[in-house]
């Protein structure tokens, strides 16, 4: 995704800006709610992030201006602001979600997801199905297909194919895979069930990437 990021503080964007791009997003980092207003104005972004504390105007206007202007993309607000009333008048005023600082990368990446998602139409439902390449999950019914055919997977090859489907295109460390998909972290567990589910979907899926964990290409 194409992400405008909004924040003056020098440490945290550099750090924010790292964090998206090693999600796999295009982030353009800016620091002046006059240069955010140049880029989202002029250029088509997934969404932006942004900060209500700027050197050069208040968040929250900016807010209002792009709503204004019929900019409907979707806009996180990231703010050291606690209060209610802020909260409230972000929201009001059209920005999709909120979140205090200081949070953990791990949050904003999701709730980043979370709103680009809502903002697309997506409903619960569709949620629900995730797709790579000809392999399609069905969240709900704990289904597999693959090019149209069932695939018959045993409970824990299901949450492993789950795990890497929900973050394909990412390198998946062994713990974040051993954590998400429950399984315990004893020797070469992990491999052995990659290993079974690789002979039932198939080679070209999963990747090993030595020393870190697995990711599955899009
Ligand atoms: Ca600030």
């Amino acid at each position: 995704m194409k992400i405008c990021l909004v924040e003056d503080d020098l440490e945290l964007g550099r750090a924010l800006a790292a964090a998206l791009r090693q999600d796999g997003h295009e982030a353009v980092w800016v620091r002046r709610a006059g240069d955010a207003k140049h880029w989202i104005g002029g250029d088509t972004f997934d969404a932006a992030l942004l900060d209500l504390g700027l050197p050069d105007g208040n968040g929250l206007e900016l807010i209002h201006h792009f709503r204004t202007e019929g900019k409907t993309l979707p806009i996180l607000v990231i703010t050291a602001r606690e209060g209610m009333e802020d909260r409230l008048k972000g929201l009001n005023l059209g920005a999709d979600d909120y979140l205090v600082k200081p949070f953990a990368i791990e949050e904003l990446l999701a709730r980043l997801r979370a709103v680009v998602r809502r903002a697309a139409g997506w409903s619960d439902q569709k949620e629900a199905i995730w797709t790579v390449k000809d392999l399609v999950l069905d969240e709900k019914r704990m289904t597999v297909t693959r090019d149209g055919q069932p695939v018959i997977l045993s409970k824990t090859e299901f949450a492993l194919l789950h795990v890497l489907m929900k973050h394909a295109d990412r390198v998946l460390t062994r713990q974040e895979i051993e954590t998400q998909a429950m399984l315990h972290n004893e020797g070469h567990v992990l491999d052995v069930h990659i290993s079974k589910l690789r002979k039932k979907i198939g080679d070209g899926y999963i990747r090993t990437v030595r020393g870190i964990g697995y990711m599955l290409e899009k």
